[in-house]
């Protein structure tokens, strides 16, 4: 399938916007639903403002691609009218369980040559709880039947791994091409995505190269130039691990003039994955990439760090070794590369001083979600 947008889909700018944090699902590993229930984010559903926000839009003298998720978007009462105001200027996608009763009306009424791309969310443990995985299927082909250019993505949980192979065939039995997409977190001690093993990958159908996009330090991004982030109230972020503030939807979008060198080690929202409008940016700011081949050796290094770190987290008492590793961290650190996957380790299952992410006070859900992708889901 072409993921790529067509050529009369071209657009300047792109939001990512986090309608509700509220959904009609409850996936054990959702990072959303978790701080729902433990009330840390509120589950509030608020209708969009559509024309204010189509104030704000027309203000930049930008066409923009909104890609909606939550949540799940369509819970939202005026998602629809707002994709209809939306669509006759700019671009929607939407991220979606694919179970809701709306999905025909959108169909109806919205333009497939507006929406680039229908993100469907399979998440099939929580289909079959509640017994939807029918539906999804249905709504599936309805969307392809249509017109609309859909995908059906799966989250590569380390716990499916025995069942991977009996899904893919099921859904490829349905005339759905199941994919997969990395998993970000903990999951029975170990850190991913650089904890997958080679058969993993291969079993879930994930490219090394796709992993590679998750460990972005020192890489060109366009969050913040061309490429934000919308929270349920409308405030703009470049990125969710930074704390500038580019405005609100409602009021005013600023763009920074230039993209920025990512400081972080893991990305797990991957803003600059929409090669279109990543693309874009670096043509417009004239700047160089690192090539595809560091990407890659960087990778490989990590996960090759991180199983060493792992192993010998499962072999040494942690209280001793910890207690060594802090007391000479130093000498260790540069003497023994080795122990520096200790030391990555550490950061990402407890607070470090030393990362950036961890001393900004933003508000709490970006904060869980630095602290979620360093714990074990489920
Ligand atoms: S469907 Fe998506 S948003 Fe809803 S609980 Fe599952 S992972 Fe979270
Ligand atoms: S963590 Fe932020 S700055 Fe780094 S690649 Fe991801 S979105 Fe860009």
């Amino acid at each position: 399938m072409n993921y790529l947008t067509k050529e009369y889909q071209n657009y300047d700018a792109r939001l990512g916007w986090i309608l509700t944090y509220n959904c009609n699902l409850n996936c054990s590993y959702c990072i959303q639903a978790i701080l729902r229930n433990k009330d840390i984010i509120s589950g509030k559903i608020s209708k969009i403002d559509i024309s204010t926000l189509q104030k704000t839009l027309s203000d930049t003298n930008k066409i923009f691609k909104i890609d909606f998720s939550g949540g799940e978007p369509f819970l939202v009462p005026n998602i629809i009218e707002a994709c209809i105001e939306l669509t006759k200027n700019h671009f929607v996608s939407i991220w979606t369980n694919l179970t809701s009763e709306r999905v025909k009306e959108f169909i109806e009424k919205i333009n497939p040559e507006r929406v680039p791309l229908i993100n469907a969310s399979l998440h099939i443990k929580e289909l079959e709880k509640h017994n939807l995985v029918d539906k999804f299927i249905s709504n599936f082909h309805l969307f392809k039947k249509n017109g609309f250019n859909i995908r059906a993505l799966e989250v590569a949980h380390p716990h499916l791994i025995n069942e991977v192979k009996k899904y893919k065939k099921y859904f490829k039995k349905q005339g759905i091409s199941l994919e997969f997409m990395p998993y970000i977190g903990g999951y029975n001690g170990k850190v991913y995505p650089a904890s997958y093993t080679k058969k993993e990958l291969k079993e879930f159908g994930i490219k090394k190269k796709r992993i590679a996009v998750h460990f972005p330090k020192g890489n060109l991004c366009n969050a913040g130039y061309n490429t934000v982030g919308v929270d349920p109230e409308g405030n703009l972020i470049s990125c969710p691990f930074m704390e500038k503030n580019l405005g609100n939807v409602y009021e005013k979008i600023r763009f920074n003039d230039k993209m920025i060198r990512c400081p972080f080690e893991i990305c797990g929202c991957g803003l600059y994955k929409d090669n279109y409008i990543y693309k874009k940016a670096i043509r417009e700011t004239k700047t160089t990439n690192s090539s595809n081949l560091i990407l890659l050796i960087k990778y490989k290094l990590n996960i090759y760090l991180e199983r060493i770190g792992n192993k010998m987290f499962q072999f040494f008492n942690r209280k001793k070794i910890l207690h060594f590793y802090r007391k000479h961290r130093p000498f260790i650190y540069y003497a023994f590369p080795i122990l520096k996957s200790l030391h990555k380790y550490r950061e990402l299952t407890k607070k470090s001083r030393r990362d950036p992410r961890l001393k900004w006070k933003g508000n709490t859900y970006r904060k869980s979600i630095i602290e979620f992708n360093m714990i074990d889901s489920i």
